[in-house]
């Protein structure tokens, strides 16, 4: 059996919805990859006897809690003295701690307000964890069951303090068995369409799938218990890899680090010494954003007259503009590849999200034509993100080899 770990969450307006408790869902990914069983997420405003009552609770039902928030200074910070009423441990001054905060305002020319010293306050047998990123130390205390380590609430500070210090504790600490998460990365499918293609696949039952619907890719995820064989949780992730075939554009978690699409041309472009010119029309700019301090790109522009003369094009108009503009570009610039994106569509298609645009994208290398064309739905910036990924993703099976 995996421990036990709760999640809770501190803060009026985390409980008022008036703040997105990221750092719950941040802390449960990460929770669940060192190996803890996440068994709850608790929210709780800033009432002394509520919090009291909730760690009360929690150190007699999960091995180990992380807890967000309410360490600053202000009298709204309630964490360590609800800890110190809960499990009976005065508050007690940390000299080092009370150095650490007053460094931190010396560093930025600024006096110390004397309500910080608060800060300076721990739960006897408390740990300090140090925090480098901001005034609020975080803490690690036992009680009976339960292992709580209390961390800022605001997510930089938190995320960098976990980091940093919580994980490698925790990793020695508890005797954790990881499970092994591998995501299937693609582009240009729906999770719907995933689910069709995939259908026939055995799914062993001690594997977990699922999907994440993100604004830049569908994640299709395999979560492996730790002892599940390589070779079977290699054949199961070719499996599905051969199921969604070229829309797979890279796969998390076996032994190659992944990131974006972006990113993933990168690694190819680079590879393959190729250099880029782009036009955009749909996109507005996004396209060249994505591929910002890639050196493979060598010029990028976003043509509004162009876009304003191709709207009311067919198809066949739009791919003969297209190609034209590709060859003077290519002459122009002398990138290896040229990329042109255009779009069709009624004046009003591009910002109504009922209305949809095609986008085609051709592609110049070698003096061999390269093209896709998508319809695109949706809100305007829902239609830039796509065509951008689109036309980048031409790219990506370009180099890949897929479109021959
Ligand atoms: P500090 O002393 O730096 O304020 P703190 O531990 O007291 O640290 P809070 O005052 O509770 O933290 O929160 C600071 C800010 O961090 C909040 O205003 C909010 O923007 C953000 N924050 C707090 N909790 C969360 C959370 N669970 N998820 C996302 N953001 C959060």
């Amino acid at each position: 059996m995996n421990p036990t770990l709760e999640i809770f969450s501190q803060g009026e307006e985390i409980v008022t919805g008036q703040t997105v408790d990221t750092n719950a869902a941040w802390l449960a990914q990460e929770a669940i990859q060192c190996g803890f069983t996440v068994t709850r997420h608790t929210a709780v405003g800033d009432k002394l006897a509520d919090l009291i009552f909730l760690l009360k609770e929690i150190a007699e039902r999960a091995d180990c809690c992380l807890c967000t928030g309410g360490l600053g200074p202000t009298s709204d910070d309630l964490t360590a003295e609800a800890v110190s009423t809960a499990f009976n441990r005065p508050l007690e001054f940390d000299p080092i701690a009370f150095e650490q905060i007053k460094d931190f305002f010396v560093r930025r020319n600024r006096v110390m307000p004397e309500v910080n010293r608060k800060q300076a306050l721990l739960p006897q047998t408390a740990i300090r964890i140090d925090n480098s990123w901001g005034t609020a130390p975080g803490f690690a205390i036992q009680h009976q069951r339960c292992w709580f380590i209390f961390l800022p609430g605001v997510p930089s500070e938190m995320k960098a303090l976990f980091s940093e210090s919580v994980k490698p504790n925790l990793l020695t600490r508890f005797t954790l068995r990881a499970p092994h998460l591998v995501s299937l990365k693609t582009l240009g499918l729906g999770e719907s369409a995933i689910q069709e293609l995939i259908k026939d696949i055995s799914i062993p039952t001690e594997v977990q799938l699922g999907f994440r619907a993100g604004t830049d890719d569908v994640q299709t995820k395999l979560l492996f218990p730790f002892h599940y064989p390589k070779t079977a949780l290699n054949s199961l992730v070719t499996e599905f890899s051969l199921c969604l075939g070229d829309y797979v554009f890279a796969i998390d978690g076996l032994d190659e680090t992944t990131g974006d699409l972006a990113f993933e041309v990168d690694k190819l472009m680079t590879a393959k010494h190729t250099t880029l010119a782009l036009i955009e029309t749909a996109s507005h700019g996004l396209l060249a954003a994505k591929c910002v301090g890639y050196d493979w790109l060598i010029k990028a522009s976003y043509e509004k007259s162009i876009a304003l003369s191709t709207q009311n094009l067919n198809i066949e108009e739009l791919i003969s503009t297209a190609k034209n503009l590709a060859l003077t570009t290519h002459q122009d610039s002398g990138a290896n590849a040229t990329l042109i994106q255009l779009y069709t569509g009624d004046p009003e298609a591009l910002i109504d999200k009922n209305k949809s645009i095609q986008v085609l994208s051709v592609l110049l290398v070698n003096k061999e034509f390269y093209q896709t064309t998508h319809s695109i739905v949706g809100p305007l910036t829902r239609k830039q993100n796509q065509a951008a990924l689109l036309s980048l993703d031409l790219l990506r099976r370009y180099c890949q080899g897929k479109l021959l």
